[in-house]
């Protein structure tokens, strides 16, 4: 009987070498061909873990390139595996592409599970975890940081970032701008390595603490911001949306009056929340 080659999504450590499973080592070792993200990095694990399975290179900048090579390789009858450099591919890292195009092209897809970052920091942040949202890497530059982070302001879930040492305090300011300094942070930096740190704390306090201490800006990390308690309603966020065009063009007092207009909602409070929004209260 001819058994199907297919495609394995195989996830691998993202620091301690234990943490990997069974059924992950063991495809590592059938597969005829491993897809990794940068070679070199994962002989080091192949080498730790005995297996001398030859390994290619995909990349996010040859990943649409390579993607079909592999695929006709699966079809003609070899087994592939993708890692990445660490914990479960496709979680911001390569892969999205060649999984789509097998799909797309009938060669069967294998998840080989194991872990990710993102679900091992929820997982000790002591934040509700019956809903999160994932928001992987923010934007580099700081503007457009700033109005990615304004969309959660009335996010009521966990929300997760990933981050890198070199941005981790511009980050937290824009945060701290952004949320208060009393919305509470999870901060998950290394971890399952030597000086993983888990620490949670109100965004004013925790801001500082990284800041004084130039070990806490070491590594990767994970943040884990706490939901909203106060979430307005829709219509209080389209009225202060309103206003805040308004208020950008015209005098505050007309611009109260038309959003009171339109929206039937008190011209006072508007007023009041037009000087609130251009820090004059
Ligand atoms: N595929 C990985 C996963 O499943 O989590 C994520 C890869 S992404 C390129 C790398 C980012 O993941 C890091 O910048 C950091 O934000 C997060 N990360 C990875 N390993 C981590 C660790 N040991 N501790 C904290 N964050 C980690």
């Amino acid at each position: 009987m001819n058994i199907e080659a297919c495609l394995y999504i195989v996830a691998t450590p993202i620091g301690n070498l234990g943490d990997i499973t069974l059924r992950a080592v063991e495809t590592l070792n059938k597969v005829d061909l491993i897809a990794a993200e940068d070679t070199r990095h994962s002989q080091r694990l192949m080498s730790h873990l005995g297996v001398s399975t030859r390994l290619l290179s995909l990349h996010e900048h040859n990943e649409r390139e390579k993607s079909q090579a592999i695929i006709d390789k699966v079809k003609e009858g070899q087994n592939v595996a993708l890692i990445s450099d660490a914990g479960t591919p496709l979680i911001s890292d390569p892969g999205y592409f060649l999984v789509k195009l097998a799909q797309e092209q009938g060669v069967k897809v294998v998840p080989i599970p194991g872990v990710s970052a993102v679900v091992t920091a929820i997982s000790v942040s002591g934040l509700p975890s019956d809903r999160f949202v994932f928001e992987g890497f923010l934007p580099a530059k700081s503007g457009n940081k700033q109005r990615v982070l304004e969309l959660f302001k009335f996010e009521s879930r966990t929300v997760i970032f990933y981050e890198s040492p070199h941005r981790i305090v511009d980050t937290l300011e824009l945060m701290l701008t952004v949320f208060g300094e009393s919305r509470r942070l999870v901060l998950a930096r290394e971890l399952t390595k030597t000086f993983e740190t888990i620490k949670g704390d109100s965004l004013g306090p925790l801001c500082e603490w990284v800041k004084s201490d130039a070990n806490q800006q070491r590594g990767e990390f994970v943040l884990l911001l706490e939901g909203a308690v106060d979430v307005p309603d829709e219509s209080e966020i389209d009225q202060d949306k309103m206003l805040a065009l308004l208020i950008a063009e015209l005098p505050i007092k007309k611009a109260s009056k038309i959003v009171s207009e339109v929206t039937g909602a008190n011209k006072k409070e508007l007023y009041q929340r037009a000087l609130e929004m251009q820090g004059k209260v």
